[in-house]
């Protein structure tokens, strides 16, 4: 088991859980990490906004939504810095997580307001 090739994917949004679970059967260890312990599906955050849902409605625990895969725990962290020379991740809480291959599915945010 330790042989196999470590892949380690930073965020459990849409793309993170999607090569998460593309790699369910694949000979390959996997981590994913993610600073929140939900994955957040953004496109109902407005019936949230307007009372028509929970936002527990919306907000799924990523343990949960992987649960059956072996191959993928689940770490609950914010990545800080990554060493690609060394090929390791660092953690907020001081974890240094190496990898063979790195996914870096961290999302995106607006520059309206940015010069
Ligand atoms: C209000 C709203 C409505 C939308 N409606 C639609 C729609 O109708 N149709 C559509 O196709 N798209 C829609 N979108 C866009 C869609 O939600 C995004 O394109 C999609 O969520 C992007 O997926 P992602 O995996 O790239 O990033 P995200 O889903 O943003 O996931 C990124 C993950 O990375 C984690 N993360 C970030 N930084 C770190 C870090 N340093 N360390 C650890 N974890 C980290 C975050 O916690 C998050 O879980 C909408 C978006 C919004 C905000």
């Amino acid at each position: 088991m330790s042989d196999l090739p470590y892949v380690v994917i930073i965020g459990a949004g849409f793309w993170g859980l999607s090569a998460a679970k593309t790699l369910a059967q694949a000979p390959v260890r996997v981590t994913l990490i993610d600073k929140q312990n939900h994955h957040l599906f953004q496109p109902l955050l407005y019936q949230v906004a307007t009372a028509a849902l929970t936002p527990a409605d919306i907000a799924v625990p990523v343990r949960w939504i992987l649960r059956k895969q072996k191959n993928a725990p689940v770490v609950m962290d914010r990545v800080v810095d990554v060493d690609a020379v060394a090929q390791v991740v660092v953690t907020e809480s001081g974890q240094r997580i190496g990898y063979d291959t790195l996914i870096i599915a961290t999302g995106a945010r607006h520059s309206y307001f940015w010069q």
